[in-house]
């Protein structure tokens, strides 16, 4: 906690400063499996165009660019079908140079989802939603690790936060955010809750939390009178306002005095997603080389 204006304010998680940190790491790390023969790739498969997810899609191929890993970017038309996107996926499982496979989500409604990801070798697997590396997580020897989760795991760690015994309730319970957040808490020894739509009175168990997840994905839900005094508060929520600007599930003005740690939006949660989709491209060349 920081004092400011004869306020007590929660210091700054900051995600953009620690993936910065790590991504030049990471150049190195590219730099170094290049030298010995293995230029990390990753291939990011866009389907449709979605002007949110073309955002995204293009943030994580400039990352890439800018740490040294080769990337493809294949788009597909928005009415394909999932046998096309499973042919272009397995196009890539052959690929020798591409070493991460990402889907962006979300497809088309057309598109069985399941089916796609299911389709990712687990090898290649780097954002983690193989079922294959669900399981892995779940029985605590996580081979690919979902980006989102695994970056709040990397701020929490950077901030010297002790999860050991530690009340941690997370808001959301996703595939890809909320139950993998819940599984890394618990594998780090902390004591979980996990809340969602059904949850009958959400403030109750955030009250409790030292450790206060939002993954819910609606703006400034999670107020300060939600927060227990000297929490630490991780906004993993994106949300675009009426007048564009982005907000997260917290509203930070109200939770910053009660806090003891907070991520920005943005800032916070989303940079370390980049950085850790990296560190996975990283890892499943790394992985190449061993077999
Ligand atoms: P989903 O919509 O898949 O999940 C939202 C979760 O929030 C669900 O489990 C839902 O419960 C729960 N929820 C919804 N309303 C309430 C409520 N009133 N009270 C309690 N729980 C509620 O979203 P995601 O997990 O994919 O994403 C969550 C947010 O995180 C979004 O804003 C998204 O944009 C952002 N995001 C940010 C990333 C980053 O890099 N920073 C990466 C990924 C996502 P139920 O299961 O019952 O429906």
């Amino acid at each position: 906690m920081r004092e400011r204006d004869g306020l007590v304010t929660a210091a700054i998680l900051d995600g953009k400063a620690l993936s910065e940190t790590l991504r030049a790491r990471y150049r190195d790390e590219a730099a170094a499996l290049t030298a010995r023969g293995v230029q990390p790739g990753l291939a990011v498969i866009l389907v449709g165009e979605d002007p949110a997810s073309q955002v995204y899609v293009r943030n994580k191929v400039n990352a890439c660019l800018a740490a040294g890993i080769h990337s493809e970017h294949c788009r597909l038309a928005a009415d394909v079908d999932t046998a096309r996107v499973i042919a272009e996926v397995e196009r890539l499982n052959r690929d020798p140079a591409i070493h991460g496979i990402l889907v962006q989500l979300p497809l088309p409604r057309q598109i069985d989802e399941a089916a796609v990801l299911a389709a990712v070798s687990a090898d290649k697997d780097v954002d983690g939603f193989h079922v294959a590396n669900v399981g892995a997580l779940a029985l605590g020897a996580p081979r690919f690790v979902p980006c989102t989760p695994k970056g709040v795991m990397e701020l929490l760690a950077h901030a010297g936060v002790d999860l050991n015994g530690a009340e941690a309730v997370v808001v959301g319970r996703s595939n890809i955010v909320g139950k993998p957040m819940a599984q890394l808490l618990l594998a780090a020894n902390a004591t979980v809750t996990v809340c969602h739509s059904r949850t009958r009175d959400l403030a109750f168990h955030t009250r409790r939390a030292d450790v206060l997840v939002a993954a819910i994905g609606r703006p400034k839900m999670i107020t300060g009178d939600m927060v227990k005094p000297g929490a630490v508060v991780v906004d993993v929520g994106i949300n675009r306002l009426p007048d564009g600007k982005l907000c997260g599930d917290v509203d930070f003005e109200s939770t910053r005095t009660v806090a003891s740690w907070i991520t920005p939006v943005p800032g916070g949660v989303g940079p370390m997603t980049i950085a850790m989709l990296l560190a996975n491209t990283l890892e499943a060349a790394r992985r190449s080389l061993a077999r």
